[in-house]
């Protein structure tokens, strides 16, 4: 859905070589996916502000669960358009996270969840977990991981996981994604960053999972152009792009 980090690229303003590359895997939304199950359900990972223009851009029907990573406003500023499901759907939206997410969506969003009934309103159910539960059918493990100070939850779902915005993993946690066929993680740039790993930190933790595949996420303009950067990065690693369709 979107593979950006939180100004997207292009960034408002810049007009470097990224920005204004014509490769269209240089242009990132914010970042998202859509994990489509093989019973048909869809579960989508964070809603961040450019969700309307994903779920049109991918001509989403449905959706049968929110996983939210953290409630950074590049992940959860989607969530007033949660109302267009509602209507179709008819019912609450089921949206899973940390208590940390909830606390902050609870604090941010108060106009959704205080029951005053104003007609229109968004319509969703935030599930706090912090071990293995269900949604949309599937069994869904919640990996803990920090993003400087903020714990985030990353998602395994069977043989794929999705982790964004973590800098840091703690050994028990990598231990839960071992055998994943496929792993998508966060690398924002080559250069360090105090809250996300850099390339070569997300490489670490790719060599330590040594998944079939793994595809980087949550990328910024800094990390250079996307052809550039693919052709210097190791087997089976991959860097992610906006309508990547991945079979697993
Ligand atoms: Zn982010
Ligand atoms: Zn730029
Ligand atoms: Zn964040």
């Amino acid at each position: 859905m979107g593979t950006g980090t939180s100004q997207g690229v292009p960034v408002i303003a810049c007009h470097c070589d990224v920005c204004t590359s014509v490769d269209e895997r240089d242009r990132r939304l914010r970042t998202s996916a859509l994990l489509r199950t093989d019973g048909g359900k869809n579960i989508l990972f964070d809603i961040g502000p450019d969700f309307r223009q994903q779920m049109l851009r991918q001509h989403v029907l449905a959706l049968d669960a929110i996983l939210v990573t953290h409630a950074h406003r590049d992940h959860v500023a989607g969530l007033d358009d949660v109302r267009s499901f509602n209507y179709v759907q008819r019912k609450n939206m089921d949206v899973y996270l940390n208590g940390e997410a909830k606390r902050a969506l609870l604090r941010d969003y108060a106009y959704i969840f205080a029951r005053h009934e104003y007609p229109g309103l968004p319509e969703a159910e935030l599930h706090e977990v912090d071990a293995p539960f269900e949604a949309a059918d599937e069994k869904i493990i919640p990996v803990k991981a920090m993003h400087k100070d903020l714990p985030v939850l990353g998602y395994r779902i069977g043989p794929m996981a999705y982790i964004t915005d973590a800098n840091h993993i703690a050994p028990e946690e990598i231990a839960k994604l071992k055998g994943v066929r496929l792993l998508v993680i966060n690398a924002l740039r080559k250069q360090k960053h105090f809250s996300h790993f850099s390339l070569s930190e997300a490489l670490e933790v790719v060599e330590k999972v040594a998944p079939e595949k793994a595809f980087l996420t949550h990328i910024s303009h800094e990390m250079g152009l996307h052809a550039d950067v693919q052709r210097e990065l190791p087997q089976g690693v991959s860097l992610a792009y906006d309508n990547l369709e991945i079979e697993i």
